[in-house]
């Protein structure tokens, strides 16, 4: 275990060794992410709004390791903030003045563990990247995971304390319903195996539980064979009521006329390069006829994205079950876009947007995002609102808005979400390029401000996804009748209220209490 400390700071523990000259400099790595990160890189996130110092950065190389800092912090008075890979964005992994333990300098060994059922999972590394556990479990058993985020270098640990999710959620439920055990130090220093059967309370209270339970060191990670290849398929819509009647419809649908991944997202009805007509069509085909879009069409159009898995060579079947899962849809006919691709390249794709954001400095600027699940009957007056009205010019990034299923979550999780039975993820993922060249990052918080509070003065069934308040009846107001179980979760398993500092749901030390 290596600290980088900050001379800067008396409050520092005594860790073993300690390297690192406090000046910042992190090792970086050609996936972005680094290896051991530095007191500054450690000091903000990907969002990059909020900046807070720890007094320490922690690199733990085993679960002993990460209960052993946690010990050390009880008797210090400090807070721990488990860092992922850093990609929260309202500072959710920082730990002010407290010690910042790097989770991917864990031991990242996998290993594919048969389960009673004849299945298999993969046994991997709280700290280990999505991207990571992909290509060790398609190189070494041509096996992969059912769900996924969009973006794959988000850490394990990380994506399984908030929900992690993308187009497969619908059919196979999110991250936080493909994990069949966990490996976790609580906060008061303990280790311990969870599952759904064993500890089941402490199991269900780390899935989405914002790091406030425990540390997660390891998971096992249900597999399914993986595909040689995936067909992805785009198609365009005018009227947002038939977007979402064909996106609602395809989401319920069972069977092998499922689709394997359903995703779509809203875009302006312009040439605007980065949130018009060109954002829809991929690099290699047909570009977008401006000219196939309804007269009297308004200023924001649809997407619906959609994959099918295949292995065959020959694409004769797959062209005749692609047919008759489109015939149905409601798309303006003329604007669909498809492509054949390795079932590989397909969950990497938002690789080539990160080399593109990096090459133009735009992944290294702030990210003021905003992440709602709304229920699917407020929909329609979201759109009105928000799409239509509020980001009719688009955001200068990706605005998606797909369906998922309520019952694929348990209500056991953490996680809160809209009483619907149907929801709807809208994603405003905003790439602004620094000011003055883009917006400043206040008139685009307070744009954020006024969706949300769009939402509250309309009485919409909604809830924050990845949320960051202030205060502590906000989060009572999130979690609503949730409130008291994740209180008292909080108590059972992290009484000195010590990790994840940079939530703001509990202070350190301060007495628990029910509002
Ligand atoms: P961090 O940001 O480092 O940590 C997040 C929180 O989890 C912190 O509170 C931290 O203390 C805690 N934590 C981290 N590791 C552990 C652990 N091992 N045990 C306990 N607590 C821990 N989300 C989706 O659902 N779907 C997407 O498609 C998606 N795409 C994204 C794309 C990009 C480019 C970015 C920046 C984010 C995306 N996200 C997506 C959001 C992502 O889920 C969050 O950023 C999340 O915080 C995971 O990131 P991370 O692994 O870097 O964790």
């Amino acid at each position: 275990m290596i600290a980088y400390l900050d001379p800067q700071q008396n409050q520092t523990p005594n860790p073993p060794s300690v390297a690192g000259d406090g000046t910042g400099t992190g090792t970086g790595t050609s996936n972005g992410t680094e290896t051991e990160p530095s007191i500054t890189t450690a000091s903000s996130d990907f969002g990059g709004i909020i900046h807070a110092v720890p007094a320490a950065v922690i690199h733990p190389k085993s679960i002993t390791d990460v209960a052993s800092a946690i010990r050390l912090a009880g008797t210090r008075h400090l807070s721990v903030a488990a860092r992922g890979n850093g990609h929260s964005i309202s500072g959710q992994s920082l730990s002010d003045g407290g010690l910042v333990l790097n989770m991917r300098s864990l031991d990242a060994k996998v290993e594919l563990v048969s389960l009673p059922d004849g299945k298999y999972c993969a046994d991997v590394s709280g700290g280990a990247l999505w991207e990571e556990v992909l290509e060790w479990c398609v190189k070494n058993y041509n096996m992969a995971p059912l769900s996924w985020t969009d973006y794959l270098g988000l850490t394990v640990g990380g994506t399984l304390s908030n929900g992690g999710v993308s187009g497969q959620a619908f059919r196979h439920g999110p991250q936080v319903a493909n994990v069949v055990q966990m490996e976790v130090v609580t906060g008061d220093g303990e280790c311990h195996v969870c599952s759904a059967a064993d500890s089941s309370d402490l199991f269900y209270a780390l899935l989405g539980g914002f790091g406030q339970f425990g540390i997660i060191t390891r998971a096992h990670i249900p597999l399914q064979p993986a595909p040689r290849m995936v067909r992805w398929i785009r198609v365009v819509y005018d009227k947002f009521e038939e977007y979402t009647a064909d996106a609602e419809r395809l989401v319920t649908r069972t069977g092998p006329d499922a689709f394997d991944y359903v995703e779509g997202f809203a875009f302006v009805n312009s040439s605007d390069p980065v949130n018009g007509w060109p954002s829809v069509p991929f690099p290699s085909g047909p570009s977008f006829d401006a000219g196939l879009i309804p007269v009297g069409s308004g200023p924001v159009l649809y997407c619906l994205e959609v994959v099918v898995h295949y292995n065959h060579q020959r694409n004769d079947k797959v062209d005749e079950k692609v047919d008759d899962m489109l015939r149905p849809l409601n798309y303006i006919r003329g604007l669909e876009f498809i492509v054949d691709v390795s079932y590989v390249d397909f969950l990497s794709r938002v690789k080539h947007v990160e080399k593109e954001a990096r090459a133009n400095g735009s992944w290294e600027s702030a990210h003021p995002w905003l992440n709602l699940f709304i229920a699917s009957s407020d929909i329609l007056d979201f759109d009105r609102h928000v799409f239509k009205h509020i980001l009719k010019h688009g955001i200068g990034g990706p605005m998606l808005v797909y369906p998922m299923l309520r019952r694929k979550w348990d209500r056991r999780m953490s996680v809160a979400l809209p009483e619907s039975e149907i929801f709807y993820l809208v994603a405003l993922l905003r790439f602004p390029r620094p000011y003055p060249e883009g917006p400043r990052i206040d008139e685009v918080l307070a744009q954020n401000h006024e969706i949300v509070n769009c939402c509250r003065s309309n009485g919409y069934d909604f809830k924050l996804y990845l949320p960051h308040y202030e205060t502590e009846s906000d989060w009572a107001e999130h979690f609503g009748d949730r409130w008291s179980r994740f209180v008292r979760r909080k108590a059972d398993y992290d009484p000195m209220a010590i990790l994840a500092p940079g939530q703001k749901i509990f202070s350190r030390a301060a007495p628990l209490r029910l509002l």
